[in-house]
């Protein structure tokens, strides 16, 4: 529950200083789900403020990456790889995910782009949070996997513990720490700064252990590139307000870094992971209606996201798209 808390508290400060952060996001090529960063910031990249105009939800990389011109309309089976199914699917989605519009010609399903996919990510982040530094897990592999990939353009490590020369000296050199105290006026004070990854390069994957040696995988450039695109939109659709406020008459919400809707709870005294904590195995469980927040809302006040971008979209000839 440290680390729950944790999280939340250093992601109300990190998105003064990031236009996107998102928690919990995969950042493996070939082991889906195999390493889960912690926290992901992106900076903006030259057509950072095109995206925000786009949609507010996340656009499948395989959408992004099929031959759809924004002009244009193409049969919906030639614009994807793979077969007609794989194709309707992905057009589907990327309707609903505000990129892609669909309709019938001539008998044929046709798809376009609604606008031109911007180039708009900057550098993508990734912190590892480990509050206490005595019970480490398995931090050293995480990191050594985001620094061998190199999906990441830096990786850094978050905590309360007091960092020793031994610390750093059990960590990647590439991996930047940073001590976090809350209650300072800077709560997070920079211990060693990261180094830059080889994020356009090849990577290597790590993957399972076996008694004496541990597979890999080399993963191509464009490989990373796709990922990469994949881990901005997640971490562009998702954001890190994904928790829930606890149906409780104790839950509160509670505040940090001007940020006002965290899950607090006046019986623990601390912030509660709702999903995990919350519920009649609780002995301070007294059922209610959640605090009156909007997580939404919220984003769009402090992050650069904008949950109406789709319906500001119009049409203004029979070809052509703007975005007011
Ligand atoms: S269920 Fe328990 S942890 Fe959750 S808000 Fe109520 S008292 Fe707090």
């Amino acid at each position: 529950m440290r680390e729950f808390a944790f999280e939340l508290r250093l992601c109300a400060h990190l998105e003064r200083a990031y236009p996107v952060v998102a928690r919990q996001l995969g950042t493996s090529v070939r082991a889906a789900g195999g390493r889960i960063v912690d926290i992901v910031c992106l900076t903006r990249g030259p057509d950072f403020d095109a995206r925000t105009r786009l949609t507010p939800d996340a656009i499948p990389a395989a959408v992004v990456e099929a031959d759809i011109g924004a002009g244009r309309w193409r049969r919906v089976v030639d614009a994807f790889d793979g077969p007609p199914a794989r194709a309707r699917d992905l057009a589907e989605r990327g309707e609903m995910a505000g990129f892609l519009e669909t309709e019938r010609r001539d008998g044929h399903a046709v798809v376009r782009q609604t606008a031109r996919y911007p180039d708009w990510v900057g550098d993508i982040v990734g912190i590892e949070n480990k509050p206490d530094l005595g019970t480490p897990g398995d931090l050293t592999a995480q990191l050594r996997h985001d620094v061998s990939l190199c999906v990441l353009d830096y990786a850094i490590l978050a905590t309360e513990s007091y960092v020793t020369r031994a610390h750093l000296n059990r960590l990647p050199p590439a991996v930047g720490v940073w001590r976090v105290d809350f209650d300072a006026a800077e709560p997070i004070e920079v211990v060693r700064e990261p180094t830059r990854l080889d994020a356009s390069g090849w990577g290597i994957e790590p993957g399972d252990t076996h008694p004496g040696r541990r597979d890999v995988t080399p993963v191509t450039p464009d490989e990373k590139a796709t990922q990469r695109r994949r881990v901005a939109e997640r971490a562009y659709g998702k954001g890190w307000r994904t928790y829930g406020l606890p149906a409780c008459v104790n839950a509160e919400s509670g505040t940090e870094a001007g940020v006002t809707t965290l899950p607090d709870c006046a019986y623990k005294d601390r912030l509660v992971d709702a999903a995990g904590e919350c519920g009649p195995d609780c002995p301070g469980y007294d059922a209610a209606d959640p605090p009156d927040v909007d997580l939404d809302a919220e984003r769009a006040t402090r992050q650069a996201w904008d949950p109406d971008a789709a319906s500001a979209r119009t049409q203004v000839g029979l070809d052509q798209w703007t975005n007011d």
